[in-house]
């Protein structure tokens, strides 16, 4: 049973960065990766073969929004999310339980799972483990993500506790009905990966990622951060997680970030991520480059004939200039929302090279510096031009 095996290639001398391989049933995947969310089996607005072109190793899917249109059940008809959506790379699916506790105010917990109305039409439904693994099998990705129970940013540390107690209970029964669904299926199964919590609290973190780990998953998460906590509590609670996973895991962290904070955690031993970041932000006009966020819509680029990033290579640098996509956005062509996350996507892809490159050539932090210095000014820059028109 090796449908899936992480390999280390590199690890950096000066900090926790690590360049290494992972094998799924759909192919290898290099990381550090990024991994674009394709929210409803789609990464909005771009087609398969857009994202083929941007170097798209894996892509993420949403179980909650996948369960409530069209289906798991219509998915597996389909022959699972890889045909449906025709795309033949490999894909993690979440568990849902995010949106669940971010998109309902009516969710109920309880010891067997999480009771919740569909945003869609008001309907009920529940999330237990087994039936999380049952979806998202049927879905059929190479990396699915066991039940979690998130807390928000402040919370008390009574809730926390709770919260992560109900985290390791619910990742066991998930792992004992990942296990029986693995046996019954005749095609190559996917790898369930632990979510690690405990909110802010070092102690309730290090619990949590010492319960899980006694689980055994082939892989570990650490979710509920990014929420508004204090950017030095996050980066302790990271450094405590990946101090505790043994070095031959992956670890994701999952829905961060900006480019800054990507770097910080690969820097940390992170080796997955995923973030609407560039594709959201491109929809609204706000591009990432090399020299920071460009904000299309300003008036200075009326007349401005250059590419986005001029040392980009994506189809949309290599082809249009900046006067062309503001007067797109301006006009409301929905070309404009195609080309601007080609860009930006296309820029974390990069990112990412650069970073493995980096570590395989023993100079993380040096390029980090490099990249950060370049990146920080000229968004400094940026927004005060933008205060300025
Ligand atoms: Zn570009």
């Amino acid at each position: 049973m090796d449908n899936f095996q992480f390999t280390i290639v590199k690890k950096d001398g000066k900090s926790s960065a690590r360049v290494g391989v992972i094998k799924t049933p759909h192919g290898e995947v290099n990381t550090p990766i990024f991994m674009p969310v394709g929210t409803q089996a789609s990464v909005k607005t771009l087609s398969n073969e857009d994202l083929k072109e941007i170097g798209a190793e894996i892509i993420l899917g949403n179980t909650y929004h996948l369960y409530l249109r069209p289906g798991h059940e219509l998915v597996k008809r389909a022959g699972g999310l890889h045909k449906f959506m025709s795309w033949d790379r490999p894909i993690l699916t979440d568990s849902g339980g995010f949106q669940v506790f971010s998109l309902n105010s009516l969710t109920k917990i309880t010891e067997e799972g999480v009771r919740f109305q569909s945003h869609l039409d008001g309907s009920y439904h529940m999330f237990t483990p087994e039936k999380v693994m049952e979806i998202q099998h049927a879905l059929g990705a190479d990396i699915i993500m066991a039940l979690d129970e998130p807390v928000l940013y402040p919370c008390s540390e009574e809730q926390a506790s709770t919260a992560n107690r109900r985290t390791v209970n619910w990742a066991e029964r998930c792992l004992s009905a990942h296990n029986e669904l693995r046996d019954n299926e005749s095609k190559q199964p996917p790898a369930l990966f632990g979510i690690i919590q405990g909110g802010t609290y070092p102690e309730l973190r290090k619990a949590s990622a010492e319960a899980l780990l006694k689980l055994g998953f082939p892989g570990y998460a650490i979710g509920g951060l990014s929420l508004g906590e204090p950017k030095s509590a996050t980066w302790e609670m990271v450094e405590l997680c990946t101090d505790v996973v043994p070095q031959e895991k992956p670890r994701y962290l999952m829905g961060v970030g900006t480019p800054e904070d990507i770097l910080e955690a690969i820097s940390l031993g992170v080796d997955m991520f995923d973030c609407v970041l560039p594709t959201r932000n491109a929809r609204n006009a706000s591009l990432f480059t090399r020299f920071g966020k460009l904000i299309i819509k300003n008036s200075q680029y009326a007349e401005d004939f250059s590419p986005v990033d001029p040392e980009c290579e994506c189809s949309t640098c290599r082809n249009y200039t900046r006067a062309y996509l503001r007067h797109l956005f301006n006009t409301g062509e929905i070309s404009a929302l195609r080309l601007a996350t080609v860009h930006s996507l296309h820029f974390y892809m990069d990112l990412m090279k650069w970073a493995r490159k980096a570590i395989l050539e023993d100079r993380f932090r040096e390029w980090k510096e490099e990249f950060l210095s370049r990146y920080q000014t000229d968004q400094t820059n940026e927004e005060n031009q933008m205060e300025n028109t």
